[in-house]
Parts: C-alpha cells; structure tokens; sequence
C-alpha cells in the first residue's frame, strides 16, 4: 500500500515527500488518487467512478481569452440587428433577440422574462466575462478573483444559450408551415457566440484554474491512495476541489465552508423532486401556449402540441419536443427518488451504475428548458394582432419551475452517499494503524 506523507520543507512549507504528483479526492465516489503530472491535451479520469478529475490544455490563457472575447463581441451583435423576420399574410414581423424576454414582459408575463433574459443573456455574459477577468488575473494580480471564480462555477448550469439555439430550431418547424421566415445578421452572431461559448468552457479546468488562483493548500497528515476519503478523515471542498482534514470547517484555499457530505442531503433532494412531480400536474394540464388565429383562441399543453407536431409529419421535433418536455423530466423525478431509495438502504450495490445513471440525468435535465424557449421565440415573433399571435400559457412559468426545482434537486443530492457503505470499518482501523507506523 503505497502512502503519500507531507513534510515540512527548508521554505517552511508542507510538500509531499514523494515525486508522484498530488493527491486527489473524487467529489463523485470519494475515492482518494494520485493525480499524475499532465502534459497539454490530458485529461484524468477517476480510476473508480470516471469521473474528470483534471485536464490540462494548451496555452491556457491565450485560448479562453480570445474565445470569450469573441463570444462577448458576438453577443453585443447579436442584440444589435435584427434577429429573426417573419412575412405572413402581406404584413412583416421582426424580432430582436432582447426580444424574446422583452415581449414576454409585454404580455405580463415578468418572472419568464427574468428567466428567458437571465438563462440566454445575463448568465453567459458574466461567465464570458469572468473567464476573461480570471484569465487575465493570472497575468495581473487583480482583486476578488475567488469570488469570480466561485460565483462562475456555479452559474455555469445555468448558462442555456445551446438550448436557445435547439428551441430557435424547433420553432422554425413550427413555423414553417405559417409563413415565410428570414434570418437576420443577428441570428448568424448568436450561432457563433453559441459555439464559442461552449468551446469556451471546454478549454477551461476547474482545478487548473483554481490552481492558478492559489496553490493548493498542503496538508500536514499522511494519505493513502485507493481508500476512501472520509475512511482517513478527510473532505474535499466542494468549490476549488482542496482537500480539507474532516475537523476543519473552512477552506484554507476559497474559504468556502466545506462540509463531509451535503447537508441533509437526502431531506432536501426528496423536496424538492416531491415539489417538482406535484407541478409536472398542472404543467401538463393547463396550456403551455395560446395561439390567436384569425381572432380564435386556440389553448395547447404540452402533450397536445406534441401531438399536433406529429400529425403535421414533423417526427424529428415531435420527438424532441417528447424527450425534453415528457421523457427527461419524468426520468429525471424517478431516477431521483431511485437514489434517494437506495442510499436510505443499509447497504448499496452497483455504485458505479448508479453514479453514472446521477452524473448523466444531472447533465440532460437542463434540456428541458427547450419548451419554455421555444414558448418564448414564438411569443417574440408571432405577433400579428388578431391575425396571428401566440402568448405563454399559464404553464410555461409551472414548466419552468419543474425544470429549475429538478436541477436543485440533482445539486443537492450528494452521491459519494451511495459509495459510503462500501467503506469496511476494519479497513479504517487498518489506515489509522498503518499511518500511525509511519508517522
Ligand atoms: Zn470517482
Ligand atoms: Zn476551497
């Protein structure tokens, strides 16, 4: 059993003693590692549950500066020109993409305005802008950096401009069939501040980052690799991945307050799922959009607007529609309660398929917001009075709560619980005499 044992340096600082790299604690399965040292373009995978620990890229500031400053710039465009035309009947409507929110304030309609405006403008244009900020505080010494750094990582989910650019497709085929549509300059710029928002975030680290905010700290006591983290009284910080001794209560790094697991973890998963399925009813019962034509009101909910798209033949959107509105949340609410069920048991099974089955439903929930998108476009372009207009139905904002109350639930669920019985008590014993031997 290989050990890594920090000692006190002639700087005065704790190193570990052996060359091997650092140490690492996965915030998935618990599982303590090494960390090799990585060359650019590596990444390294948790050994236990595959999780990505660490990935180093090349020219780690020139890249996410240049492609974040692009990002913003295209974004500025992107709220300059027109976005979407729409000629129908002899008469023309153009939309903006400030729009999409604005429209919805119009209609009284507020708290989806805040939403639509926070999810596709604000969000992304903070996260651009702290990349940058960060980026370029590895050059310059500029204040506050921690705060940036945690307050990004943590809108980062919340960021849904690729959802948008889905929901600008689905409303197109909904369109299609009632007029004649024309991309304006601005459509072509939030496609490009699109992708390099996303190609943004795939050049940035969450630990190489946070490495180059303030080293990590090094803890004076001796770990060992392939156990678990809290078998040797230890935790890792939740915002800059640390390690952190299990009696401490603060980072020494973020000063973020670390806890061994979530907080009432399980209490506050059940919550709000319970509180997400009770408003998956009404989200499906009344209409999620109304439609004027020709001065009649036409109401559809959700199921009735998949069904419409599949009888106009638009199979591909109709199964999109299906799978972000039905399918992914419905899965979502079930593999939730799933979980909770099984870290409630004395002993779990399976981790690795139930870590994986948590790590993929955490990452698809957020597509759901595709429907109150697409809700949004629409209302923003389909406005000829009594000839044709569409407004968000009372379901959009329960929709959109479903969706926002079922992402909280996966933040608050913790699933090294689901790993914790597979700590064996006289492994534990066995750590604490080896490492008492050795100091
Ligand atoms: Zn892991
Ligand atoms: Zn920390």
């Amino acid at each position: 059993m290989a050990s890594v044992h920090y000692q006190l340096t002639a700087q005065g600082e704790l190193q570990p003693s052996d060359a091997d790299g650092e140490l690492v604690l996965c915030r998935y399965c618990d599982l303590l590692q090494h960390l090799p040292e990585l060359k650019p373009g590596e990444e390294a995978h948790c050994s236990q549950c595959g999780h990505l620990l660490d990935s180093r890229h090349p020219q780690p500031v020139l890249r996410p500066v240049l492609f974040a400053c692009s990002a913003l710039f295209m974004l500025v465009l992107a709220n300059l020109f027109p976005f979407i035309s729409m000629y129908a009947a002899g008469s023309q409507q153009q939309m903006s993409f400030l729009d999409t929110s604005s429209v919805l304030f119009a209609v009284h309609h507020p708290a989806l305005a805040v939403l639509v405006w926070l999810f596709i403008q604000a969000i992304p244009a903070f996260c651009m802008a702290a990349v940058i900020y960060l980026k370029l505080g590895m050059l310059w010494p500029l204040p506050a950096r921690m705060w940036v750094a945690r307050v990004l990582f943590m809108l980062k989910p919340w960021s849904m401009v690729d959802i948008f650019l889905i929901g600008l497709l689905v409303s197109f085929v909904k369109l299609a069939s009632h007029g004649d549509l024309a991309l304006g300059l601005s459509f072509w710029a939030f496609c490009l501040f699109c992708l390099l928002h996303l190609r943004t975030f795939q050049v940035i680290d969450r630990r190489e980052m946070w490495s180059r905010i303030a080293p990590n700290p090094k803890p004076s006591f001796i770990a060992l690799p392939g156990h678990a983290g809290l078998s040797q009284q230890l935790k890792v910080c939740g915002c800059c991945t640390a390690l952190v001794p299990l009696h401490v209560t603060h980072c020494n790094r973020c000063g973020d307050r670390v806890h061994r697991r979530i907080p009432a973890s399980i209490q506050k998963t059940l919550a709000l799922t319970t509180a997400a399925a009770i408003l998956y009813v009404p989200a499906n019962i009344y209409p999620i959009m109304v439609t004027v034509s020709m001065g009649q009101e036409t109401q559809s909910n959700i199921l009735g607007g998949i069904r419409l798209l599949w009888q106009e033949g638009a199979y591909p959107v109709a199964v999109i529609i299906a799978l972000a509105s039905v399918v992914i949340p419905v899965l979502k609410i079930l593999v939730l309660y799933g979980l909770c069920y099984l870290v409630m048991q004395p002993q779990t099974y399976r981790q690795n398929l139930s870590t994986l089955i948590f790590r993929w439903v955490d990452w698809i929930g957020r597509w759901s917001m595709v429907d109150v998108l697409v809700v949004a476009i629409l209302a923003a372009l389909v406005r000829f009075d009594l000839l044709m207009s569409v407004y968000p139905g009372p379901a959009a904002v329960t929709f959109a709560a479903v969706v926002i109350l079922t992402m909280l639930a996966a933040l608050s669920f913790d699933p090294r619980l689901l790993w914790d019985s597979t700590i064996n008590p006289e492994d534990v014993e066995a750590i604490h005499t080896m490492t008492e031997q050795t100091s």
